[in-house]
């Protein structure tokens, strides 16, 4: 078979601005025109499936990407508020006197968290 798609291709160049011809070896023929195997409504719909795969999947990343950065703003909003928390643990802890394992795993928790807060 020495038939050529006759599916008309449209670049977006200017000087294409009427499209042209696919000129593919067709596959077959539908709709009154001979087609290749990417033009044919099943090759349009294959293409179009993986299109939308890869731009639903781009989404997904996005998605993903937004939950993510949520959660750290989230967590900073949070931080200063769990230092206080935890110097004021600590201090409650000096009144009494405690000298527990607890009470030093608070202070080096303190100490690390004061330095990048
Ligand atoms: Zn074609």
């Amino acid at each position: 078979m020495s038939e050529r798609c006759q599916y008309r291709v449209y670049s977006g160049r200017r000087d294409d601005m009427r499209g042209h011809l696919c000129g593919k070896p067709a596959k077959a023929y539908e709709g009154g025109v001979w087609l290749c195997s990417l033009h044919t409504a099943e090759g349009i719909a294959k293409r179009n499936a993986a299109l939308n795969a890869k731009h639903e999947s781009r989404m997904q990343a996005l998605r993903e990407q937004s939950k993510r950065s949520e959660l750290r703003e989230k967590r900073a909003a949070i931080f200063g508020e769990l230092v206080d928390a935890l110097r004021s643990m600590v201090l409650d802890m000096d009144h009494k006197c405690e000298t527990s394992p607890s009470k030093r795993r608070a202070e080096e928790l303190l100490e690390k968290a004061e330095a990048i807060a």
